[in-house]
Order: C-alpha cells, then structure tokens, then sequence
C-alpha cells in the first residue's frame, strides 16, 4: 500500500529535528509533528547549550559515542550555517586533593572515548588560565563550547525544508495503528485533527516520548520505560563574569554538577542542579540558592553574597530514579518493541543536544536497514 509520506517524526526539539534532516538528505519525504505552536520548546531549549566534549560516559555507550560524534558534526554545521557558537573550552575541577583520584578517571575515561585535546593541569597551570579559580588540579578540554540552540534548531528547520521535508506544528501525536503489510495510520490532534499514513514513525517527544509510545495499539507496555522528571535549576550572576571557560565541578550521581558558564550573550550562569518532581513545574525555588553557594564558593571562593538571582529550569527526561544507576540513551528499533519501521526515543537527557546530528544520523540507518 502506497503511503501519505514515507517519514512521520513526533516531536520538534534538536533530536526530531536533527532525525528529521537526516530522514529528509536520505530522499525520504517527511514531516515533523509538533504539538506546540512553535519549533524547540521542550527541553531544548530549558538546557545549558553546553557542547559537550564527551568526557564522563562509559566508553561504549550510545551516549560516549554520539557525544564525540555529534560533537563533531556539530561544529563542522554550526560553521556552516553560521549559527552563533564558541569553542570556549572546559576545566572540570578538583577542589580538594581528595577530589584527584576522581578527576584522574574522568580523564582516562574521556581517553577511552576519544576525546581530543585533552590536558592535565596542576591547580597553578589551572588559575594562570582562570586566576580567580579555586583548584588543585584540573582537566582542560578545549573543545568543548557553548552554542545558541534556537540558532541551531532554525538552522535545522531550513535545512529540512530545502530538502524537501515539512514541519507542521500546533500538530500533536493522538496516536497510530501498525498497517498490515507495513507502515503506520497515524492520528493527530488539536484544531485541525487528521489522519495520515507513513511508512516510517518515529518518536522523538522527549518528555512526551512514553505518553507517544503508549498510544501507538501493539507497542508493548514491557517496551516503556518509566519516566522520572530530573529538575535542575539556573541562578544568574550579578556583576562581571568571573571566568572566560566553562567550569565544572566534580560530577554528582545523576548530573554533571552545578556548573559555571558564561553565555553567548556574556551573563555568567550557574546550574543545573537535580532534583526528582512529580510535576512540570518549571518555577525556581530561591531556597535552593543556600546550595548553589556552597557548591560555587569550592571552586570561587569570592562569589559575593547576595550575588545570585533564580533564572530558569529544565527538567530531564530520565530513565532511572534517585540512586539508581543512569542508564544510556535508549534508541529502540523493533528489536525491542517488534514494530517494524518504528524508532522509539527515550532518556535523551544530556548531552542530546551536543549528540543530536549523530543520533539523527543512528536512527536513519538503524531504520533504513530494518
Ligand atoms: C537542565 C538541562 C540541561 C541540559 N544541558 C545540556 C547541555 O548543556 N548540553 C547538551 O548536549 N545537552 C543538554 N541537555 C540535554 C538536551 O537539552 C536534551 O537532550 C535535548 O534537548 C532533547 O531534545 P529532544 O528533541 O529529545 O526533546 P525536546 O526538546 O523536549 O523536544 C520534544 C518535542 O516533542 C514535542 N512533543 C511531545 N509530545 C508530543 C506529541 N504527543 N505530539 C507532538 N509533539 C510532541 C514537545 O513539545 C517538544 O517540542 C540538558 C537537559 C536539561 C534538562
């Protein structure tokens, strides 16, 4: 049976989008459904447009691999495109002697990842970088940046239009049915309220990714995992920006610790933190400020008092709870959930955005070659 269109994807973050060009280069006709009214109004763009160098994974995993892939495809597309971006570099830092052991095997397993560029600096060699940091040793990577990811995603949007592919937003995913023989009836919702077929389904909802999956009849509730909302929150600095890199602490369990940047426009930020919700709450509580200082004052120790002020939140599509081990981005073809023509996204919390042109590029080989 012939189809509407050979590619629906559900959902218009950076992996939607990214899935959807990758899709559309490959000569297949596609659409990217989103339910909000504009592109980019999930996750991507509650994050810390962070360019991840790929240090922390275990080597091996999607999430190492697509890092340090997507890093690259990354830059060489932002370049490009002229999408605003720096290379700023990074210094994950020890505080505390204590610390070293722990930075020493962040270092080797970035080496495993193959990371480049990668250098390991005495506390002085750190602070004649960054005079005002506290460190007893640090990782510089210098290819790791900052990128503007509304930039990025209207860049991507174009480049799926040259290409022949639309984006139809206000479109929310009601649902599909598996056709006999091969493909997908899909329903959509709000206003305008349809039905189309597609060979190719994927669901790239980020938040919304389980919700998707289970409204598609035959996808196995065995094949969803469940979703935890890890919240993190920004608090921005007044006064000038202490430091030109990014700064990072040592990771926390389930995060990347509460880190430092100087954004593209030249505000300093720090964040996220991580904590578990039940809801879509995206308000930032002051009382978490008491934390931030303490884990900001480690590593710059002249922070002022009274000098942060609650900025924003994202909440992290997780796939393991407090105190459970964090699992890799799930990237589920019907290996898993036995419908061919089907990918299923899930646990794309960071890097996602840094890894989103390489998994875009592992979800159109993986469903090309089902
Ligand atoms: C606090 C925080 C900090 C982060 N920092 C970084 C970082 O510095 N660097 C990095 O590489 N990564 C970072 N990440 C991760 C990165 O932001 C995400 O991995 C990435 O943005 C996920 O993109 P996505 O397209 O999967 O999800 P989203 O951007 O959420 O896109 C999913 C889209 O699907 C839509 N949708 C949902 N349900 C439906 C439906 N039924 N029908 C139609 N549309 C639907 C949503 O409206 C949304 O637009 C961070 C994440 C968080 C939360």
């Amino acid at each position: 049976m012939a189809c509407d269109t050979d590619v629906v994807i559900v959902g218009a973050g950076v992996v939607g989008l990214a899935t959807g060009l990758a899709m559309a280069k490959r000569g297949h006709e596609t659409i990217v459904i989103e339910a909000e009214a504009t592109i980019g109004q999930g996750i991507s763009s509650r994050n810390s447009e962070v360019i991840h160098g790929g240090l922390y994974y275990p080597t091996g995993s999607l999430k190492a691999r697509l890092c340090v892939t997507g890093r690259r495809l990354l830059y060489s597309f932002l370049d490009k495109h002229h999408v605003a971006h720096k290379s700023c570099g990074k210094l994950v830092v020890a505080t505390h002697p204590d610390e070293e052991p722990h930075l020493n095997a962040i270092l080797k397993q970035a080496q495993d990842n193959g990371v480049e560029g990668l250098q390991l600096l005495t506390g002085q060699q750190a602070r004649q970088m960054e005079p005002e940091l506290n460190a007893t040793a640090a990782i510089f990577s210098p290819l790791s940046g900052l990128v503007d990811s509304h930039g990025y995603m209207g860049a991507l949007a174009g480049e799926i239009s040259r290409h022949g592919g639309a984006i139809a937003v206000n479109t929310p995913f009601a649902g599909a049915t598996p056709i006999k023989g091969g493909g997908f009836a899909i329903r959509t919702g709000g206003d305008a309220a349809t039905e189309l077929t597609a060979r190719y389904l994927i669901i790239a909802a980020g938040l919304g990714a389980q919700k998707a999956a289970a409204s598609i009849e035959t996808f196995p509730d065995s094949a969803i995992p469940k979703l935890h909302y890890g919240k993190g929150v920004y608090f921005t600095c007044t006064g000038k920006a202490p430091f030109k890199r990014l700064i990072y602490p040592m990771p926390i369990p389930g995060a990347l610790g509460t880190h430092y940047r100087c954004d593209l426009g030249g505000q300093a930020r720090f964040g996220p933190d991580l904590d578990y919700v039940d809801t879509l709450d995206y308000s930032v509580d002051k009382t978490r400020a008491p934390a931030f200082y303490e884990t900001i004052r480690r590593f710059w120790s002249s922070l002022p008092d009274d000098a942060l002020v609650p900025d924003y939140a994202g909440i992290r599509p997780k796939l393991h709870g407090p105190g459970e081990a964090q699992p890799d981005f799930r990237v589920d073809g019907a290996e898993v959930h036995t419908l061919a023509g089907l990918i299923a996204l899930f646990g794309i919390e960071s890097p996602g955005l840094t890894a989103s042109l390489a998994i875009g590029e592992a979800v159109a080989k993986k469903l090309v070659s089902n």
